[in-house]
């Protein structure tokens, strides 16, 4: 879509939090992106305009059949003052691949690019500077057809909100108690566990809810089939540290094929450890545990960047990781994505794209 974007902009502006009230998800910018879609037009009207609510007809598909699908990026206000997005293409890339899998039209991954840099390009006074803070993009597509047969609908919104975000970490990074999950899993083989859906989340909540009872953070998955084999924990994916080698989950159509995943191998290997994407049953993690091999383990996703993991209980068994402290590839991992960042290093893979 090569189509102008119309621009109409909010008559009066929201007071902005200070960067220390930032939370997460709660606040909102001055201005969405908006565009539509319909069968015989393709994309076409692309508008940013005041953020404000959606009209909807009740009869709207998304809200019956949950064809939808969402990226969670963030873009940095660098130690230069200037304003940068971290991997969007990957994210656009991500976004289309889940669109296949919910029969949505897939964007032009051009246009999608322009209207994140053009809508946080308008609302770059949004994006904090305090460190650990960012703005948090949402690009969102949604089915809005009105009609309740069950087919893949003929009209689609995609729409992008902006939300200044507080650092993950305003005490340091917190080790995380991890509940492996044996009731209930996250997906299978031939479904939609790879796609950014909000069905998945909806999903994910009654075993997040249960692991918060019993005292824990997050929820490990296992596979789906023999409930064997580690997937991923929560929103996030799962890496460890076994002696020498660094093992993580392959990307075989169960989980989601994160961007700080890749960022991780990526620095991983150029640093030249070993790393394996395979699979991993959850009786090596705690065989590993026992001999003292499993040295470190941690999530990662674009919230957190790299989440330590302090403990895991499976089966009532309680294992701590790393005496329940950060481990050092843990932190350097951590550090090496931030910098890039918050540009305080040069960006020598194209990871960030200045707005
Ligand atoms: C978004 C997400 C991740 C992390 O992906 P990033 O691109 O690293 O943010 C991991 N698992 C699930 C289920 C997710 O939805």
């Amino acid at each position: 879509m090569s189509e102008a974007i119309r621009i109409t902009r909010a008559a009066t502006k929201k007071p902005k939090p200070k960067d220390s009230e930032l939370g997460f998800g709660t606040v909102f910018t001055d201005h969405m992106f908006l565009a539509d879609f319909q069968e015989e037009k393709g994309w076409y009207d692309p508008r940013i305009e005041p953020y404000g609510p959606l009209t909807l007809d009740p009869a709207t598909a998304v809200f019956h059949y949950a064809q939808a699908v969402f990226e969670g990026l963030k873009a940095f206000r660098g130690v230069d003052g200037r304003v940068r997005l971290f991997r969007p293409q990957k994210h656009i890339e991500r976004l289309n691949r889940s669109a296949r899998r919910m029969c949505i039209s897939e964007m032009d991954p051009d246009f999608a690019l322009r209207s994140l840099v053009e809508l946080v390009g308008l609302e770059r006074d949004w994006v904090p500077s305090s460190v650990g803070t960012s703005l948090y993009v949402r690009p969102t597509i949604i089915a809005t057809e009105p009609f309740l047969g069950v087919r893949p609908a003929k009209s689609y919104l995609y729409f992008v909100i902006l939300s200044p975000v507080g650092a993950y970490y305003p005490e340091g990074m917190n080790p995380v108690k991890i509940l492996v999950m044996e009731k209930y899993v996250r997906a299978v083989e031939g479904g939609v566990g790879a796609a950014k859906t909000g069905g998945n989340y909806a999903a994910s909540l009654l075993p997040a809810e249960e692991a918060h009872a019993a005292g824990f953070t997050q929820v490990l998955y296992l596979d789906g089939l023999h409930r064997r084999d580690v997937e991923e924990v929560g929103t996030m994916n799962i890496m460890f540290r076994l002696g020498d080698e660094v093992v993580t989950p392959p990307l075989g159509g169960t989980i989601l094929a994160g961007v700080t995943r890749d960022s991780a191998l990526t620095l991983m290997r150029e640093w030249g450890l070993a790393i394996s994407e395979r699979q991993i049953g959850i009786d090596e993690v705690i065989a590993a545990a026992r001999d003292g091999s499993l040295r470190e383990a941690w999530g990662t996703g674009t919230a957190a960047v790299i989440s330590p993991v302090g403990e895991l209980a499976y089966r009532g068994e309680r294992i701590v990781i790393h005496g329940g402290r950060i481990g050092e590839l843990t932190q350097r991992l951590y550090q090496a994505i931030v910098d890039v960042q918050y540009a305080r290093v040069p960006d020598t893979r194209g990871w960030t794209l200045e707005v």
